[in-house]
């Protein structure tokens, strides 16, 4: 029987640890469009330090190591409950070795879980794949600061004038970045879920984060949406951690669920800086 629990737990570690390249470029890259000497860039200039040393040192990127998910792509023959069982020993495991906060807390009693296990924690989402497919599994460490800015909206919404469409979707997506003001650890980035019920929304917008920076989305009207809202978040002046400057946001991916005909939620995961993703096919 397959044992995956030394592989996962080395890919939490690896999540914890390391940030994926395509983010650490896009840091690199926005730091070189900030004046030098600014805030901005210093700001850009420490997080980079710290993702150097967090990798060199193999110690956590930040001290929030966030709530953990597995997104899994496998068939229906993949042995699920064997999967889930050794996952959570690799988050108590990651858990006792320092590398994942104790994040788990009962909502009522505040009591901490002390291992990161409890009710639905660690998440897993599952989907199937063809037959043959090779299983895939993303562990995603997603930051709680960032998680409170996250906003839905249920359109029409009279305050943004925002209708129905893809408009009005826009007016959202900006509202909520303006109303982090660089909250959340910006610069961000944002998985955008149109349609779907309430949770269905959430949890597509969640999805969105899997996408590597500058993956645009396969609907023409959709990457059009993302690259404009981009560039608009990036106008508003908010700036790394809400000082001012030119990188508030990193990307904006767009997604959609079908949705029913009285509904039209849009939903904005946002995510931090910290975009602790990291895959592995389990071959
Ligand atoms: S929001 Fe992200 S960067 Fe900020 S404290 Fe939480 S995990 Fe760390």
């Amino acid at each position: 029987m397959t044992d995956f629990y030394p592989t996962l737990l080395e890919l939490i570690i690896k999540a914890s640890t390391e940030l994926p390249e395509d983010v650490t470029t896009a840091l690199k890259s926005q730091l070189a469009q900030e004046e030098n000497g600014s805030t901005a860039a210093s700001v850009l200039e420490t997080l980079l330090e710290n993702i150097r040393l967090a990798n060199e040192r193999q110690l956590p990127l930040c001290q929030d190591t966030g709530t953990i998910h597995f997104f899994v792509t496998a068939p229906d023959d993949f042995p699920r409950r064997r999967f889930k069982a050794d996952a959570e020993r690799a988050v108590v495991e990651a858990t006792r070795r320092g590398l994942l906060r104790q994040n788990c807390v009962e909502s009522v009693t505040g009591h901490n879980t002390g291992n990161n296990l409890g009710y639905v924690n660690p998440t897993f989402h599952w989907e199937e794949a063809d037959d043959n497919a090779i299983p895939k599994v993303t562990v995603l460490l997603k930051g709680g600061g960032s998680e409170n800015v996250g906003i839905q909206y249920s359109l029409p919404d009279e305050p943004l004038h925002a209708g129905r469409d893809l408009d009005g979707v826009k007016k959202c997506i900006l509202d909520a970045v303006y109303r982090a003001q660089g909250k959340g650890c910006a610069p961000g980035i944002l998985g955008v879920c149109i349609g779907g019920d309430r949770a269905g929304s959430a949890e597509e917008a969640k999805r969105q984060l899997l996408r590597r920076i500058g993956e645009r989305s396969n609907d023409s009207a959709l990457a059009n949406l993302e690259q404009e809202v981009l560039a608009k978040a990036n106008a508003l002046g908010i700036g790394p951690m809400g000082l001012g400057g030119k990188t508030t946001l990193l990307d904006v991916f767009v997604g959609t669920r079908t949705r029913h005909p009285a509904s039209y939620f849009v939903t904005v995961c946002y995510n931090c800086w910290c975009m602790r993703r990291q895959t592995l096919e389990m071959i």
